[in-house]
């Protein structure tokens, strides 16, 4: 026997409906690419995604058909994602610091019919357009400009097209489990993969993200999602930002650790988010400028490990707790986040602050497991300490990649995420390494991570990096390759005696190289595959 419930298929444009309807005065405010501010709200991007939609069907788009975006967080691209994906077309976020070939690869890989793109990436677009076989249209996200006309003759703008547009439209009634968004992996260790999301996938895990154990947003709430658009969506915010009616600041190009610092400030932000890197520009600029980011309340980092010293830097000098979280782009991303149970409350300071260390533990709606080998299906111990390959299942998490037939499942189901990790019976995931950053010291695993993460405690390293280099004897043991703050006169001598009381000595890495810069990948993190190639020798060398 069925229940007696309605049938309302999960999707993307009932969530832009209902900000419109119920949240149509709540600011959205938008860095534009020339850095003037512009102040809407959900009532107008509500309007505007759907003459913008109106647009899209009248340039003959197909459902299901892909329409590639090439921008910073802004509105008009806010606006462009409820059009394309509220009319069943397929929202490509491409990440514009790709390799150009890579860029190729991938618009062509998607068959993307219409490319949007920020005037910024005007040098781009026409460097790579007549590499791309199947693109009709190209729309830059912003008011007629001569310069870009010029570049690219067959161009048409987003204020033009909406412009011309009503701001009535009927969203189409899809079928829940059509396919709404695609993100490719950034290849931070491999070649660029499709993850095809859902509608019922992203308002799942739009559900998933609100809640009060993960990043806990409500209508009284003004987010800040640092991470781009074209990073695994955001993290899913823009759609939880329509979900839940809170005040979204988006930052355009402006990254840096001092437009974020004045953002924060200007518009009164209390919650954040972005990868390490991130949040290591905005810690010095506050410094620097003394800014206490007074109405930050919480700020979620995600990506990479958050270094413990990030973690007591938020609290102690910015009374800000952050919420350390775990994902990829094959989950949506939400895998974990770190929000502790009521038996931890009554724990010592110490002990909740190494709680809060770990990538958390998943919501409803996902679940993981640690297995005995990579794509295995044996499980192991949920016991904090016992390291497996970290696997997942859940209502967000990928099941094949775009345009491969073949299930990216284990045997039995699950996803194995290549990261190598703990669990504890109550769920903690501890993220030791990826399996393949992993060092392998004479048959024993070195995490880079926690190499790392004691360098970054150093008062005078800016930026650390753990790699495994080729040894004659162990086959591979740990280097650091570190950034020094400005005016420092550390030496190597000083840092390997840093880590003297803090690890095995056997783990201690076997030299340190001080650079200027690490290479890192579009969405901010360290490619340690580049420094493995460019450092994974020296220790033969010598
Ligand atoms: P890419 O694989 O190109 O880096 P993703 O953004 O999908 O692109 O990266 C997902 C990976 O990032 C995870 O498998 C994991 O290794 C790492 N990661 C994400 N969040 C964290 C975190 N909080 N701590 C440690 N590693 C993380």
């Amino acid at each position: 026997m069925l229940g007696n419930m309605m049938f309302q298929p999960l999707l993307i444009s009932s969530m832009i409906e209902h900000a419109g309807r119920y949240h149509a005065d709540t600011q959205v405010i938008s860095k534009n690419t020339d850095t003037n501010m512009t102040i809407t709200n959900w009532g107008e991007v509500h309007q505007n995604s759907k003459r913008f939609a109106n647009a899209l069907s009248a340039l003959g788009l197909a459902h299901a058909d892909r329409v590639a975006t090439i921008a910073w967080n802004n509105h008009r691209h806010l606006e462009s994602w409820y059009a394309i994906s509220g009319s069943g077309l397929v929202c490509h976020t491409i990440n514009p610091r790709l390799f150009p070939e890579q860029l190729v690869f991938i618009i062509n890989d998607a068959s993307d019919r219409v490319v949007l793109f920020d005037k910024t990436f005007t040098p781009l677009i026409k460097a790579v357009k007549p590499l791309l076989t199947k693109v009709e249209h190209f729309i830059c996200l912003d008011a007629a400009d001569d310069a870009i006309r010029e570049a690219i003759p067959e161009v048409k703008f987003y204020d033009d097209l909406i412009a011309e547009q009503p701001a009535t439209f009927d969203w189409p009634l899809l079928n829940e489990n059509a396919a709404s968004s695609l993100c490719y992996t950034s290849g931070t260790t491999g070649h660029p993969k499709g993850v095809l999301y859902s509608h019922r996938s992203t308002v799942l895990h739009s559900y998933g993200i609100i809640m009060p154990d993960s990043l806990n947003l409500s209508a009284r709430e003004i987010m800040l999602p640092v991470v781009p658009m074209f990073h695994v969506n955001a993290w899913g915010t823009p759609y939880a930002a329509a979900m839940v009616g809170c005040t979204l600041v988006l930052p355009g190009p402006g990254l840096d650790g001092a437009s974020l610092v004045s953002l924060i400030d200007t518009y009164k932000v209390s919650v954040a988010l972005g990868v390490p890197t991130i949040w290591q520009g905005l810690i010095a600029a506050a410094m620097q400028s003394g800014s206490t980011l007074e109405s930050l309340k919480r700020n979620v980092v995600g990506g990479s490990a958050c270094p413990p010293s990030m973690l007591k830097t938020f609290k102690e000098q910015f009374n800000c707790e952050t919420i350390h979280a775990w994902g990829m782009t094959e989950t949506s991303p939400l895998g974990s986040a770190n929000q502790i149970k009521a038996k931890h409350l009554g724990l010592s300071e110490e002990e909740r602050f190494n709680l809060r260390l770990s990538q958390g533990r998943p919501p409803f709606g996902v679940d993981l497991r640690l297995t005995d080998a990579e794509n295995g299906t044996h499980e192991i111990a949920r016991d904090g300490v016992t390291t497996g390959n970290l696997q997942i299942k859940g209502s967000w998490i990928l099941n094949n990649y775009f345009g491969k037939e073949e299930s990216a499942l284990t045997a039995d189901g699950w996803f194995d995420t290549g990261d190598i990790a703990t669990l504890d019976a109550d769920g903690f995931l501890k993220i030791s390494d990826r399996s393949k950053d992993l060092i392998k010291s004479g048959g024993e695993w070195i995490s880079s991570v926690d190499l790392e993460n004691m360098a970054m405690g150093h008062p005078e390293i800016a930026m650390a990096a753990v790699i495994a280099a080729e040894h004659p004897k162990w086959d591979e043991r740990p280097i650091l390759i570190a950034i020094k703050k400005p005016e420092s006169q550390l030496t190597e001598e000083e840092v390997l005696e840093f880590y003297a009381d803090k690890v095995a000595k056997w783990q201690i890495p076997d030299k340190v190289i001080f650079v200027d810069a690490i290479p890192l990948s579009g969405t901010g993190k360290m490619l340690k595959k580049d420094l493995r190639e460019q450092f994974g020798r020296v220790l033969l060398e010598s």
